[in-house]
């Protein structure tokens, strides 16, 4: 049996009419719903204290773990409301075993999937009012970044006996605003590598994101959105964006995308991706790619799109990319992002209930 959660309804929940104003424009990560998620482990009872309660702040002694060390794992995912009204997750299963593969990396207790889906169902009980409709651009949603992190005040450098795991929702709006779906241009950060070999690419963990930062830095003092990381051993191979797979899309049909080597992030929209493009007539293809082959499919016009995907932006198609000297486009007069555009609206079209979930992909929460 899985863990029994205690919901303790906060009585000064945010106004009716404050929740509409943050609903009808949220923006991406900056507020956040009434309620979290909280469950604790040691090393000797266990998971165990799990409840929904007041969202605030966590009293983290100096000493935590976390902050010394980074032991800390996380996920991103999103709750969708139907035209219905009824509120559903895609995938969250593919969520859980990431989790528990990150914790595993990270050295932290595995939160048991039962468990990680029934903390997502308890906070979206609570706080349903906070899941927008769908909206204008189609694809509001509410934000849920589920975590865990060492909370055992010690400095010594070992797995901490000490975790909490929680859960917080954000709405979030069109990721793209009012001006539609906008190419981003890539900048090839050579100086910097986001992963290595045998270290924690593969894992969702925080350091990740902040060994990215320079190299998105990088990217921004040269004019471009983001950065795209190569391989760190030989800086031949394309691996990832700080937050988001790469697709390759070429004019004969096939449809490329780097193999998981260890130090990518195995995206639950990659995945996705790579089932829904065969249902598209098209070839999908897991394999090193050099970014070589990017510049010159792009030259010779066999490249026809690029884009990137993953939960937050679904699909978003690149344009330019740049490097220390030169760069390259693969679009000419008249560019369309067909592909893109068509596996965005098929997920989008999933996600929100206007389709049949043949794939058998959603979750009611
Ligand atoms: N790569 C990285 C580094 C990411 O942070 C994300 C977002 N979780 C992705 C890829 C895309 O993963 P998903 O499709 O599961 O959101």
């Amino acid at each position: 049996m899985g863990l029994q959660f205690t919901v303790t309804e906060r009585t000064d929940r945010v106004s009716e009419a404050d929740r509409a104003k943050v609903l009808a424009d949220p923006g991406f990560g900056n507020h956040f719903s009434d309620h979290m998620v909280r469950i604790e482990w040691d090393s000797e009872a266990g998971w165990h204290d799990a409840g929904v309660a007041a969202y605030g702040p966590f009293q983290l002694d100096p000493a935590a773990a976390v902050l010394h060390y980074a032991q800390e794992i996380f996920e991103g995912m999103k709750a969708y409301r139907h035209a219905d009204g009824s509120v559903w997750t895609f995938r969250p299963e593919a969520n859980a075993a990431r989790f528990a593969r990150s914790a595993t990396r990270l050295a932290l207790p595995v939160l048991p999937e039962e468990d990680f889906v029934q903390s997502l169902k308890e906070l979206v009980a609570v706080d349903k009012a906070w899941v927008p409709e769908a909206g204008d651009g189609g694809e509001a949603s509410l934000y849920l970044r589920p975590f865990m992190f060492a909370s055992e005040a010690f400095l010594g450098v070992r797995p901490a006996r000490k975790v909490t795991y929680a859960v917080i929702a954000s709405p979030a709006g069109a990721y793209f605003g009012g001006d539609g779906v906008k190419a981003i241009n890539l900048w090839i950060s050579t100086d910097y590598a986001r992963a290595g070999e045998g270290g924690t690419g593969g894992a969702k963990c925080g350091g990740n994101y902040a060994s990215s930062l320079a190299g998105q830095l990088e990217g921004i003092a040269a004019g471009c959105d983001q950065a795209v990381f190569l391989d760190s051993s030989t800086h031949t191979y394309i691996e990832e964006l700080g937050g988001m797979n790469l697709f390759l899309v070429y004019k004969d049909g096939r449809i490329v995308t780097p193999e998981l080597t260890g130090s990518i992030l195995e995206g639950v929209t990659r995945s996705s991706i790579l089932e829904l493009a065969k249902d598209l007539g098209l070839s999908p293809e897991e394999r090193r790619i050099p970014i070589q082959e990017w510049k010159d499919a792009a030259e010779s016009g066999e490249l026809a799109e690029v884009f990137a995907c993953g939960t937050a932006a679904v699909v978003t198609p690149v344009g330019e990319l740049r490097w220390d000297g030169g760069s390259c486009d693969h679009r000419r007069d008249g560019h369309v992002d067909e592909v893109a555009g068509k596996i965005r609206s098929t997920l989008l079209d999933i996600q929100y209930g206007r389709v049949e979930d043949t794939h058998g992909w959603l979750t009611r929460l």
